[in-house]
């Protein structure tokens, strides 16, 4: 039945992958908004396809086990500028090409009184306004002023250590 409504749900490839998928639903305060959270995954999260009902895509078990430590079983996403009404958020190989485990992370983000155990506030939401970088002028230094500037740097050392010297008498 799960399978039944997610494609209704989803008509799109990603549901032609059968690889493991997982459902973790969480809570953040409705201020984050917009902002880039992390997530800290917990070693078994829930079949996506069943929510725990057990199917074939979960072998029956209801649920995938995400491999390796709390350390590597982190995410980080944008949350939508509208999280009301909650939001689904699908993240494609979460843990890399290589990474075992789940292929899909569907995280269910609604509002909430607080962030649920494991989520963090990372980023501020995006403004209007794009923050403008200033680009740094790079000169590349020729040998010579590399040269020079190694040898103010030496006479400047040398004050410094003549002027400590004389303060320490
Ligand atoms: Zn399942």
């Amino acid at each position: 039945m799960g399978e039944a409504l997610s494609r209704v749900l989803d008509p799109a490839a990603l549901d032609a992958c059968d690889k493991p998928r997982g459902r973790l639903v969480i809570e953040v305060p409705r201020g984050w908004a917009g902002a880039v959270i992390e997530v800290v995954i917990p070693a078994r999260v829930a079949c996506a396809r069943c929510d725990g009902g057990g199917c074939d895509g979960c072998g029956r078990r209801g649920g995938h086990r995400v491999p390796g430590d709390p350390t590597t079983r982190r995410v980080r996403v944008r949350l939508p500028s509208e999280l009301e009404s909650g939001v689904v958020l699908r993240i494609l190989r979460p843990f890399g090409e290589d990474g075992a485990g789940i292929a899909q992370l569907h995280l269910e983000a609604r509002a909430g009184a607080a962030a649920s155990e494991g989520v963090t506030w990372c980023e501020p939401a995006m403004t209007d306004a794009p923050r403008i970088e200033p680009a740094a002028p790079r000169a590349s230094a020729s040998p010579l002023d590399t040269w020079r500037a190694a040898t103010y740097a030496t006479i400047a050392v040398a004050l410094a250590a003549l002027v400590a010297f004389a303060v320490g008498r």
